[in-house]
């Protein structure tokens, strides 16, 4: 156990937080021996204050999975592997990498991953390697999510804006069903508040009938793949009946003169008609944002990953910008961060071969193939995949696997045997989230905003190692740091904080190439004065001082004092000795406009790709393929999916096999009931999954969870696929035009009853 962690025990309950959503809501849980025992919220923590929600009493399936790998592993070239230790792993994946490098440009190291719901470290850490070999394109998760919000927000406001659901006179959901997917702290308690009080309204647009539309004021239960049509009516009517916030607009507003011009022509009946919904609720709907004293919005998935993504984006964030919600209490705000997780999203940047917009520094994930399978000369060669599974979890696994199959080199960094690993030449065992330090950097709460730093609360898993430390042996091994630029820092560190930071500053301002490491820097040289085991939290000092010089003021007012380095020092020491999370900035609303990054801090509402899309709804025919009746929603969160952070099966109290969802209605019309199985065919692959009626789903309307059809041995130790694998049955080619998120949430599929 790492030195200060040792300590942190009370009563035999050990801190730490869930690793099962973005949220990561803090827990105390029981160890005994390896295992996690029992699980409680953590009443003390910071931001969660004891919720917790039924998934993170199971996350000892994720910690105690039996694919959990033991020792790196070397492919042989029949496709088994073979263990290796540590020295021949680190020497032979450094020289294949360097390799690559000196023949074909480190941009033809492609870079996937960087963690997931809870681990974000790794990542982190993982710029070293990347700069040690000048490994420029990456991407993770996010590219087939969020990038076109992201590059939507980057327009409008040049930042990302929070919503404040606990002060919000009316709550929009969008796509999302919180319920099940959370993405704000409490969300439970959160919107049953909302739903009890006559004096406020929660507004769901989704085409389920969720948990959380069962709760709202208004559910606006649009047809699958329409969500822009609904989002033009609702902000015609605002628009057309003049309920828009023209003082607010004219102090904080440029442009919208097109945008007002184009949805003063939507024909509102006709959209709310083509969404499947009725004129007066959409009237009433888009009257109640409008009148409200303040409102916050969030889009999720349900929009993100369907036609129209981009525009969906745009439109939805409309709601708030031209109502004036945005600056004040209960409203959108822009909120400070402890490091960044998306790079500059306004770059204009683009992927080698296909020229595809790279957004916040992620090629979108759909086109990776694309980037891969051919004889261009940028192509990309080799492959690092860190805490990612981009074979089960991006569109059109087999041609994923094809393109990776076609790699020189491929590395895996991950806790269990996955998917992706299967296909790697080599893999490196990682410590479990709770065998290290970790933390996220989702944090986004206004005007509060908090940042945990985990400590381990179990020994590392013998033959793995924390992935800073992986990266530190890559980056030596690559020789890329040596050992006499590190003296001057060593010699700081042993003095103190203050010793170290001016000298920190000094050494990496001397020598540029020393700083593009700073995160081995941190580990080699402040990590040890951590004390053993504790190295891995030094890259949060960086992080720290970063935050103490972009947003001073606020970490001020979460009481921490002193200025420059010092005030970083005091962040970072909070940080590292706090197991329940820290407060680490306190915003008023005010510090929202000073982060608009405008050239005139204003937001700009015109964004002229997504005007001339908005337009072209007006001649959209609906989609119609006789031979593809149904539209299957491939990747549903439920109570029982937690992406593929848990591999084990066993983890599901109940869907197991991870059911095919459908309307009575469908079931009648195909003659299966639930339990039944059916074979389910998209353009691009068919599976056959067993069947749950339910009539939250509309007829034609059919749904599959995600993080199904993972690999996992049996009690005999055969592996066994269970459930259905999502991205078996999408195609790569099904994506936004702009940002290129894929249409996961509209595939269309028929059906066959197999009795
Ligand atoms: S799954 Fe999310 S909401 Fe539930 S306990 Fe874990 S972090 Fe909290």
């Amino acid at each position: 156990m790492s030195e200060s962690a040792a300590s942190r025990n009370s009563d035999g309950w050990e801190k730490t937080a869930c690793v099962l959503c973005s949220v990561n809501c803090g827990l105390e849980v029981k160890v005994e021996g390896r295992r996690i025992t029992r699980v409680r919220g953590n009443k003390d923590h910071v931001a969660s204050h004891g919720y917790a929600c039924e998934k993170a009493q199971r996350i000892d399936h994720y910690q105690s999975g039996k694919d959990r790998l033991d020792s790196p592993m070397r492919r042989r070239p029949d496709g088994s592997f073979e263990k290796i230790d540590w020295d021949t792993a680190i020497a032979e994946v450094a020289a294949r990498l360097m390799r690559v490098r000196d023949e074909f440009g480190g941009a033809s190291i492609f870079y996937y991953g960087g963690g997931g719901q809870g681990n974000h470290l790794c990542g982190a850490y993982s710029t070293a390697t990347r700069r040690a070999l000048g490994a420029v394109y990456a991407s993770n998760a996010l590219a087939q999510e969020k990038t076109g919000e992201f590059w939507v927000e980057g327009r409008l406001t040049g930042g990302r804006p929070s919503p404040d659901f606990e002060h919000a006179e009316v709550a929009v959901f969008v796509g999302k069903n919180p319920w099940q997917s959370h993405g704000f702290q409490s969300a439970r308690p959160t919107l049953r508040k909302l739903s009890a009080d006559p004096n406020r309204a929660l507004i769901v647009i989704d085409p389920r009938r969720t948990e959380t539309a069962e709760l709202a004021d208004y559910h606006l239960q649009v047809r699958p793949g329409t969500d822009a049509f609904c989002l033009s009516a609702l902000l015609a009517v605002m628009v057309q009946e003049d309920l828009i916030a023209h003082e607010f607009l004219r102090e904080h507003a440029s442009g919208g003169a097109d945008l007002f011009d184009v949805l003063r022509q939507v024909p509102i009946a006709d959209y709310c008609s083509r969404a499947g919904l009725s004129e007066t609720l959409g009237r009433e709907v888009a009257r109640r944002i409008a009148r409200a004293s303040s409102v916050s919005v969030l889009e999720d998935l349900g929009i993100e990953m369907a036609p129209h993504s981009t525009l969906n984006s745009y439109l939805e964030k409309l709601l708030f910008c031209i109502t004036g919600n945005f600056g004040r209490k209960g409203a959108m705000n822009l909120h400070t961060g402890m490091g960044k997780l998306v790079g500059d999203v306004t770059k204009d940047r683009r992927s080698p071969v296909g020229g595809h917009r790279i957004i916040g520094g992620m090629i979108p994930c759909n086109v990776i193939p694309d980037e891969i399978l051919t004889d261009h000369p940028k192509r990309f060669r080799a492959m690092i995949i860190e805490s990612a599974n981009p074979l089960h979890s991006l569109a059109d696994s087999q041609r994923m696997r094809e393109a990776i199959d076609s790699l020189d080199t491929v590395v895996a960094i991950d806790v269990a045997m996955t998917e992706s690993a299967r296909h790697a030449h080599y893999v490196l065992p990682a410590s479990s989230q709770y065998e290290k330090w970790e933390a996220t950097f989702f944090s986004s709460e206004f005007p509060n905003n908090y940042f945990h730093l985990r400590a381990p609360i179990i020994e590392p898993m013998p033959g793995t190692l924390p992935e800073a430390e992986i990266h530190r042996r890559l980056v030596r091994a690559m020789g890329a740091l040596k050992d006499e630029d590190l003296a001057p820092l060593h010699a700081a560190a042993a003095k103190g904080r203050s010793e170290y930071a001016m000298a920190f500053l000094q050494a990496t301002s001397s020598n540029p190439a020393l700083g593009t490491l700073t995160p081995i820097v941190l580990y080699e040289t402040l990590g040890p004065t951590l004390g053993k085991g504790n190295e891995v939290a030094a890259i949060m000092w960086g992080a720290a001082q970063n935050s103490a010089m972009t947003y001073p003021e606020a970490i001020r007012r979460a009481g921490f004092s002193g200025d420059g380095p010092a005030l970083g020092n005091a962040l970072f020491d909070a940080l590292f000795n706090s197991r329940d999370g820290v407060t680490f900035s306190v915003d008023d609303y005010e510090e929202t406009w000073r982060r608009v990054k405008t050239p005139d801090q204003r937001i700009h509402l015109d964004i002229p790709e997504l005007i001339e899309e908005l337009k072209s709804l007006a001649n959209e025919k609906p989609e119609t393929d006789s031979q593809f009746p149904f539209i299957l929603m491939a990747g549903e969160r439920r109570s029982s999916t937690a992406n593929t952070v848990i591999r084990d099966p066993a983890w599901r109290a109940k869907d197991r096999g991870g059911a095919l969802r459908m309307s009575p209605a469908d079931a009648q019309s195909l003659g299966i009931a639930s339990g039944g199985r059916v074979r389910i065919t998209t353009r691009r692959g068919s599976a056959e999954a067993v069947v749950e009626v339910t009539d939250r789903l509309q007829p034609g309307h059919v749904s599959l969870p995600n993080g199904g059809g993972l690999e996992y041995p049996d009690a005999e130790g055969h592996t066994v696929i269970n459930g259905v694998p999502p991205n078996e049955l999408t195609a790569s080619d099904h994506r936004d035009w702009l940002a290129g998120t894929p249409f996961h949430k509209h595939v269309p599929a028929r059906l066959e009853a197999l009795g």
